[in-house]
């Protein structure tokens, strides 16, 4: 199937985004100082389809970091470069069902890989990407991302240096995976471009255009720029639907339907494959930190849209 007319599209967007506006519940992040500062009112949805097409309604085009979003796209750069199999070998692809920063994931997986949506995984994966040193695997990494997007992606340096002051629990993870023989490069590198690629500035709009290009094997909608193989994108959306939103993905399979992940500056990015991706912005986030009017929106236009994977029509 397809998305619906495109009148269609633009009517139910802008009914989710009235729907949900009034809803006051969540707390924005505060354990990175700088993402306290976020106005809780925020709030934008943008929807893409494969075939290019943008709706978007309110907040659509307001900049805040990608966080955890940035993982699903940086281990679809390493699966690229490096192989799905390696990846999968080296970094792991079963849900830990613990919070995003859990330590003890590492310590209860007998191989002690965990997967690449929560934070020892994404570090395990970041210190996999290819380049001589820090520089060139920090480029590697955010020319990636920006083709995603169709548009050079940049760092607020406020966030960035906000996350690299108050991260020693993230360095923690680094260290003890290198104990493990489950790190690949210099922890403190790995962590700081990790919290780099978590620093970078998007749009709810380029996270639809970053879902999008997973749901159309790996051709940006816009570009039309092949980011990646269509076998390897298989694979990033099945680590988006077991582990995106971390303990909570189990409840997010089950009334969406769609490999998603969620970020803690409250953005939320969806992927209904063959048809399009959506990109949601709502700071205010749940206790597993999951955007609580992105998850209200991506529910709503999963059934209205009919996206549902699950789903027999
Ligand atoms: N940079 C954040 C961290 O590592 C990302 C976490 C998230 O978005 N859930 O803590």
């Amino acid at each position: 199937g397809r998305m619906p007319d495109p009148a269609t599209v633009t009517s139910l967007v802008e009914e989710a985004h009235r729907r949900y506006g009034p809803i006051s519940e969540g707390k924005v992040a505060d354990y990175i100082p700088a993402l306290a500062q976020a106005s809780p009112d925020l709030f934008g949805i943008c929807v893409a389809g494969v075939d290019g097409a943008l709706f978007s309604v309110g907040d659509a085009e307001r900049p805040f970091s990608i966080q955890s979003m940035s993982k699903p796209f940086v281990f679809a750069l390493v699966c690229q470069a490096l192989g799905g199999g390696q990846t999968r070998e080296k970094v792991g692809v079963n849900a830990s069902g613990l919070a995003f920063n859990s330590v003890m994931a590492i310590e209860l997986n007998a191989d002690r890989t965990v997967n690449p949506m929560v934070n020892a995984g994404a570090i395990a994966t970041t210190s996999l990407a290819p380049g001589a040193n820090a520089e060139e695997k920090w480029k590697f990494i955010r020319e990636g991302l920006s083709r995603f997007a169709g548009r050079e992606l940049q760092l607020d340096e406020e966030v960035y240096a906000s996350e690299a002051a108050t991260n020693q629990r993230n360095q923690g993870i680094a260290r003890l995976l290198l104990g493990y023989g489950r790190l690949y490069s210099d922890p403190d590198e790995a962590t700081d471009i990790y919290t780099k690629q978590c620093a970078l500035n998007v749009t709810a709009r380029d996270m639809a255009v970053m879902g999008a290009t997973l749901a159309d094997g790996g051709v940006n909608p816009v570009t039309r720029e092949r980011v990646m193989d269509a076998d390897r994108c298989a694979r990033v959306l099945a680590v988006m639907a077991t582990a995106g939103l971390y303990e909570q993905s189990g409840d997010w399979l089950y009334e969406v339907g769609l490999p998603g992940k969620s970020g803690v500056a409250g953005g939320l990015v969806t992927i209904a494959p063959g048809k399009g991706g959506l990109g949601t912005f709502s700071p205010p986030l749940d206790g597993a930190g999951n955007s609580v009017r992105g998850q209200l929106v991506t529910k709503f236009l999963s059934e209205r849209l009919g996206l549902n994977l699950f789903a027999s029509q």
